[in-house]
């Protein structure tokens, strides 16, 4: 069996998070180092590890996540933002459980380091 990540730890409740929302398919909570003054990870209940390895079976869901954060960046005030989805450990991710970064609350430059 692969090891528990920290996500899924935070959504089995065994580590605490300043948690934001949660529904059925999914949880979204503060990030614990924010890169900005609003920074929310909105990540599925379902234990994917990356973007790599989602199917369409996980249409419906992938939809949801891209919903709430688009909620909760409006319920933080945000009419600008950004929504990352690092994939790979190069390409930044260190979390392998798919999770969304909602980033805002100051200007953002592109392109991204
Ligand atoms: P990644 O680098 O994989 O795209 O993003 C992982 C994010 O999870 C990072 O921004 C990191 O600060 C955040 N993170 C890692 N461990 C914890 C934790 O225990 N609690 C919270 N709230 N965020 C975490």
């Amino acid at each position: 069996m692969t090891e528990k990540t920290i996500f899924s730890k935070i959504i089995a409740g065994e580590v605490p998070c300043d948690e934001v929302y949660q529904d059925s398919k999914c949880l979204a909570f503060r990030d614990i180092q924010p890169q900005a003054p609003i920074h929310i990870l909105v990540i599925p209940k379902k234990a994917i590890p990356s973007l790599k390895e989602v199917s369409a079976s996980d249409k419906e869901l992938l939809g949801h996540l891209l919903l709430i954060a688009s909620d909760l960046a409006k319920k933080e005030g945000l009419e600008n933002w950004r929504t990352v989805i690092n994939t790979g450990a190069e390409a930044g991710q260190t979390v392998f459980h798919l999770h969304l970064h909602v980033i805002g609350g100051r200007p953002l430059n592109w392109p991204p380091g």
